[in-house]
């Protein structure tokens, strides 16, 4: 009777399509316990990374940062920001004055990096970035002004000390030549000497990860994880001296940068590896390298959905067995679309239009409820990595100061992160049962990455005016 107003509009799947999708999707749902052994082999691997012989063929590579300290709120000054690695690169000016613990004020401007030269010459990308600080300070008439810069460059680099970056490799599109090997911050001095049209004071290097947890250690004293899910993924957190082996001196701490994108690139991995995941590293720009990255962020989710989605109409699971032309295009599904698609109320009415206008597919309801379940799983699998992740970096705090129980705070930033309407949840979900001794905060930050630079360079000046008195 029911069926009486039967709406062509409802999905009505049958049972045996769906038990077919389902068996389909398997390998991307992660038990509980293969959780716990992704995060007991990083567990290891950081292990691996810190010690001073092991480091060399490590696959996290846990960089020493020579960020010593997180704010105490005493930080005070006039600073320049470049912050360059996600969607845009942009330049700040960041006042921080002390008492009133906060940033007083912050013009900022955003430059496009054109896609070329992303992966042209690095000479190139540097003049470009020379010219937008010229630009900028123009605008501020600060081109006479000596200020400190606080450089958020998103890469992994060995840095040698807070000043001196060299660039292991690019990540994320890039490919500029003529970088890796190179000291970075070197680059951008000659290029602002080529110009010659204005000058800058000294400079610190950061990480996003390490900028986003200064910027958050500027609210909250008990910030002292840094976490990057936008179109990278990465994570950073303050470690105990006498763990870093490649650095001397056992006193105190140090911000660790993981670059946990790279775990898994020995193959340790490979288990939960779908054949997507492998056609996916495959078709990139940096094959075999960043494993763990382009199973979880931002880059590269809309791929894996896409390649799925595809297999899944040859296998007439959607879209009654067709493609099109746009579907087989790379890059085509957008990581944005798994947000949209899998919001409460509009996801369903989203899809309809992304598959059906910007793909081109005959899609129904059925296709719209099949594609949204496709987005759930893989969402909820990058969120699930990530907390068993974050879950090892919480788990190794609370053992290093001896603790039953550990109270700290996470600085978060990325799209991935922000934009999606059940990641967060998913991923604290999955620290708390992997860190139950563990209590943490998470605090997003807006604009953490431009703004943290600056406060590395604010702590790094007052450590220089202590050791001195
Ligand atoms: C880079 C990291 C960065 C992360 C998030 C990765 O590709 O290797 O250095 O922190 O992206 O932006
Ligand atoms: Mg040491």
């Amino acid at each position: 009777l029911e069926d009486e107003d039967d709406d062509s509009d409802e999905a009505a799947i049958s049972p045996a399509t769906m038990s077919k999708v389902e068996d389909f999707l398997l390998p991307f749902q992660l038990s509980l316990e293969k959780l716990r052994e992704v995060s007991s082999k990083l567990r290891k691997d950081l292990i691996r990374g810190l010690g001073k012989h092991t480091h060399r063929r490590a696959p996290v590579k846990m960089l020493p940062t020579f960020v010593r300290d997180t704010p105490d709120g005493t930080e005070k000054g006039d600073f320049l920001a470049l912050d360059l690695g996600g969607t845009n690169f942009r330049v700040l000016h960041v006042c921080v004055e002390e008492n009133l613990q906060k940033v007083l004020k912050n013009d900022s401007q955003v430059c496009a990096i054109p896609q070329e030269m992303m992966q042209g010459p690095g000479e190139e990308l540097f003049d470009h970035i020379a010219a937008c600080l010229a630009e900028f300070l123009e605008s501020l008439e600060l081109k006479d002004k000596i200020l400190p810069l606080g450089f958020t460059f998103s890469f992994p680099c060995e840095q040698k000390d807070i000043d001196k970056s060299i660039l292991i490799r690019w990540t994320k599109g890039f490919a500029c030549s003529g970088v890796e090997g190179q000291d970075v911050v070197l680059m951008l001095r000659e290029a602002i000497k080529r110009r010659g049209d204005y000058d800058i004071g000294s400079i610190a290097m950061v990480n996003d990860t390490v900028g986003t947890m200064m910027n958050c250690g500027y609210q909250d004293q008990s910030c002292e994880i840094g976490l990057i899910i936008g179109t990278g993924t990465n994570a950073c957190y303050m470690e105990e001296m006498r763990n870093v082996k490649r650095v001397e001196g056992d006193e105190g701490r140090m911000c660790i940068n993981t670059e946990w994108g790279g775990f898994g690139d020995d193959g340790s991995l490979r288990d939960i590896q779908t054949e997507f995941d492998v056609e996916v590293d495959r078709t990139s720009i940096n094959p075999g390298v960043h494993t763990f990255e382009k199973m979880i962020s931002g880059m590269y989710l809309g791929e894996v959905a896409r390649l799925v989605l595809i297999e899944m109409a040859k296998k007439n699971l959607v879209f009654g067995g067709e493609t099109s032309e746009a579907l087989l295009t790379p890059d085509s599904f957008e990581t944005r679309f798994i947000s949209e698609i899998e919001e409460e109320d509009t996801g369903l009415e989203r899809a309809q239009l992304i598959l059906t206008e910007d793909l081109g597919l005959p899609a129904g309801p059925d296709d719209c409820e099949i594609v949204r379940l496709v987005c759930d799983i893989l969402s909820t699998r990058s969120a699930q990595l990530c907390g068993a992740a974050l879950a090892t970096i919480a788990n190794r705090i609370r053992n290093n100061r001896g603790l039953s129980h550990l109270t700290t705070t996470v600085g978060v930033d990325g799209t991935v992160y922000t934009k999606h309407p059940h990641y967060s949840d998913r991923l604290e979900e999955t620290v708390k049962t992997l860190a139950p001794k563990c209590d943490i905060k998470f605090l997003v930050t807006d604009d953490g990455s431009g703004k943290g630079a600056a406060m590395v360079t604010a702590v790094a000046q007052r450590l220089a005016i202590h050791s001195k008195l």
